[in-house]
Order: structure tokens, then C-alpha cells, then sequence
């Protein structure tokens, strides 16, 4: 062990739990920074946040912002000395961005985690190392290897920018050898091929974990996405309970496995019995939104008492069933008008969430809505009746 790695150890277990009262910083001003900083100011913490600009949606309800880029040393170590814990709302933060954090206050997760997170590459290297059922994957780095990629995965395959894609972006499936040559191979950097799943169903779980190792899983969401972007959530999940605990076990293995502290979102395949892990994410997850109206505790206030060394939270359903729908910038109009929000609300026991953004661009994640009850196919026509009542037109 060398002595860095000795000194933030001994920082961080000399100071948990840390108490309501005490500071947590936030690095990343978007939405999920601000539903952390909601719930932590629920349970009396202050939030500090570190991002890009003070109307970002997390500076608009945090104690306090500092601004700047996050390779700005000087204003990134003026915002962690104010903080007595600090962490992270997206993976693609420097690794010395996070040391610096980690010299004035505990940080979670820690560099490691982000560094496997970040690459597509290594996140499923190291999760099959570790006996953690993956995506059948290969490296590839231009159309002769993705051809020949293909002839062990199987047409068609899915290509993946190995670093920086979300949402589906950097991603493209390729039916047979021609599609792979309209590629822009170097545009990309490194590439991962990914066999084609053919699932039954798209689930996540999110697990807290604290620094001693304890942790606890929310029940088995599912994922119905749009473009490759997550459109609906619903939960319980239609699979079986042998699955449904399988889920649950497998995304403890990998929260262990990674040394995750704070929390972890496992997406995965389902087909049949058979679970695939497709990408983990270390922070909040858009799927766990419904656990704000769903669960006993949300992933927002876990995530708090995670990182704290509090003890976390129940995570059972408080209701039957729950459905979670988001609320893209395509239901602005096309001068940024606002949707209609009082015929949205017009629909009873819908929840509103919005994210205080202002440029509503299409596909760009505005807020959501949630509604809790006895029956998902209920749920999801009212939801969908809310979001269309409140198309701007
Ligand atoms: P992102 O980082 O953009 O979320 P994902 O790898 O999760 O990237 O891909 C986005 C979506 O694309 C997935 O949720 C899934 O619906 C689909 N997808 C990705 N990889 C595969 C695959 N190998 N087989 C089938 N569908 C896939
Ligand atoms: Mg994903």
C-alpha cells in the first residue's frame, strides 16, 4: 500500500459517520446532483456544488456553488477544503479532479472506480475477470476488425465509443460487413463490439454501499428506452423472484468487485432465467427516480446515508406498483415555449419533476413523472395521457 493511498484510507474511516449538520460537496451541477441535494437538505445537511455555471439545476437548490471547469485545481480545492464529504453525480470526471477532492475530504467513489466506469473496455474486462456474466464484447479499432469481431459475436453487432458515450450516442448496430466501412472509425477514438441481445427485458439495480462494506439493493426496475434513451420505468419488474434475486446478487458481486462506496446502477438484459450486465454507472440512475414515490427511502437519501456511514435506508416498496416516465426538451416548443403544465397536472396522482433547465433541446432530459399504484398498465396510460396533455402546440 503506498502512502497516499494510506493517508485517504485513514481520512475517510477517521471520519464517518458524518452527521446531519455537516457539509457534503457535489461534484456536477446537472439534475441528479440536484435530487441529492434536495434530499440531503431533507435530512439537515448542507450541500456544496462544484460545476460549470451558478444556474446549472443543482446550484439553484445548493447551500452554496463554486464555479469553475473541473481542471481548475485552485477553484476544485477552494470548494473540497469547504466540504467534510464529497461526491459525484457523472463518471466522467479527471482522476485528478477526484485527488485533489480526495487530500481536503473522504470522496466517493473513489479515482478507481471512475477509471473502470469511464471505459467501456475495462468496465467489462473487469466484470468478466470477476465471473459477473457480460455482454459477449470485443475490442475493435476499424471495419476489418469489427468484420472479424462479427464472425465469434454474430451479425448484427453493436459498436460502442469505448470512452464518453451516453444516452446512446457513439453507439451504432451494424447489420453485415457494408454498414461497418460508413463508420467514422478514427472520429471515435477506441471502439468496443458488442454482440446483438436479443432480451426479453431491460432491468437496472441500484445498490448502496457503504465504506464498511455493508449494502443494501433497491427492488428490480425495468426499462423501456426511446432511441436509446431511457423513456419509461416501471417496478416491480414482470420477471420471475429466482430472477429478480439473481439481479439483486449480481449487483452486489459487482458493487463488491469494483470497491464502489455511495452508490452503483447495474443495467442489464433479461432473456429468460439468463442475466446479462450490460454497463454499470457509479452515481444516482435515471431508472431509480421512481424510487422517490416508490421506495420507503429514494436512491437520493440512500446515496446520502452511503456516502455518510449512516445506516441505509429501507429500500421496500411503499405501494403496489410504480411507473417513472421522463420528460424530454421535445415537449417545448420550438422557441423554448413551456409544455402545458396545468394540463399535465390535470391528471391525478401524477408527480412532477422538473430540473430547472432552461434550453429545452430535443432529447435532452427536462424532468420527469411519476405515479404510484395498483397497476402498471394503469400507470403507464396515465402517464403517457399527462405527457401528451402537455405537448406544446
Ligand atoms: P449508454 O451509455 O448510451 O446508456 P448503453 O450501452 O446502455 O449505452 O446502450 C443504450 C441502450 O442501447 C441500452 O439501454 C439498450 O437498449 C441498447 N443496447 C445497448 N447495447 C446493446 C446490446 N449489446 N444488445 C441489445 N441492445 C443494446
Ligand atoms: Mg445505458
Amino acid at each position: 500500500m503506498n502512502n497516499k493511498t494510506s493517508t485517504s484510507q485513514s481520512l475517510a474511516t477517521s471520519r464517518l459517520p458524518i452527521l446531519p449538520g455537516a457539509t457534503i460537496g457535489m461534484v456536477g451541477g446537472g439534475q441528479l446532483g440536484r435530487m441529492f441535494a434536495m434530499a440531503a437538505a431533507k435530512m439537515g445537511y448542507r450541500v456544496g456544488v462544484f460545476c460549470g455555471s451558478s444556474d446549472e439545476p443543482a446550484a439553484h437548490v445548493a447551500s452554496f456553488t463554486v464555479c469553475g471547469p473541473l481542471e481548475d485545481h485552485s477553484a476544485i480545492e477552494d470548494f473540497a477544503r469547504r466540504c467534510d464529504v464529497i461526491t459525484l453525480e457523472f463518471e466522467n470526471i479527471p482522476a485528478e479532479t477526484i485527488a485533489v477532492c480526495s487530500r481536503h475530504a473522504p470522496t466517493y467513489p473513489d479515482a478507481s472506480v471512475l477509471a473502470t466506469a469511464q471505459d467501456r473496455l475495462i468496465e467489462k474486462s473487469t466484470l468478466r475477470d470477476a465471473g459477473i456474466p457480460v455482454t459477449p464484447f470485443a475490442a475493435v479499432h476499424n471495419a476489418e476488425e469489427a468484420v472479424h469481431a462479427a464472425g465469434t459475436l454474430g451479425w448484427p453487432i453493436i459498436v460502442k465509443t469505448q470512452r464518453s458515450g451516453y444516452d446512446g450516442k457513439g453507439q451504432h448496430r451494424l447489420a453485415d460487413a457494408t454498414a461497418a466501412q460508413h463508420v467514422d472509425w478514427q472520429g471515435g477514438g477506441d471502439w468496443v463490439a458488442e454482440a446483438m441481445i436479443g432480451f426479453d427485458r431491460e432491468v437496472s439495480v441500484v445498490v448502496a454501499r457503504t465504506a464498511d462494506g455493508r449494502t443494501e439493493t433497491f427492488p428490480v426496475f425495468e426499462n423501456g428506452h426511446r432511441n436509446h434513451v431511457l423513456d419509461l420505468t416501471t417496478i416491480p419488474a414482470a420477471i420471475t423472484e429466482a430472477t429478480e434475486i439473481k439481479a439483486r446478487q449480481i449487483a452486489i458481486k459487482v458493487t463488491e468487485c469494483l470497491d464502489v462506496v455511495g452508490l452503483l446502477c447495474v443495467e442489464m438484459f433479461v432473456s429468460g432465467e439468463e442475466i446479462l450486465v450490460n454497463e454499470v454507472a457509479p452515481r444516482p440512475h435515471n431508472s431509480g427516480h421512481v424510487t422517490m414515490e416508490a421506495c420507503a427511502t429514494s436512491q437520493f437519501e440512500q446515496h446520502v446515508r452511503a456516502i455518510c456511514g449512516l445506516p441505509l435506508g429501507d429500500t421496500r416498496m411503499i405501494t403496489p406498483a410504480a411507473a417513472m416516465m421522463n420528460l424530454l426538451g421535445d415537449l417545448w416548443g420550438p422557441q423554448d415555449e413551456s409544455p402545458n403544465w396545468q394540463a399535465l397536472l390535470d391528471h391525478a396522482g401524477v408527480a412532477l419533476h422538473l430540473y430547472g433547465k432552461h434550453a429545452a433541446r430535443p432529447g435532452r432530459k427536462m424532468g420527469h413523472i411519476t405515479s404510484v399504484g395498483d397497476s402498471i398498465s394503469e400507470l403507464v396510460t396515465k402517464l403517457e395521457q399527462s405527457r401528451s396533455a402537455a405537448q406544446f402546440s
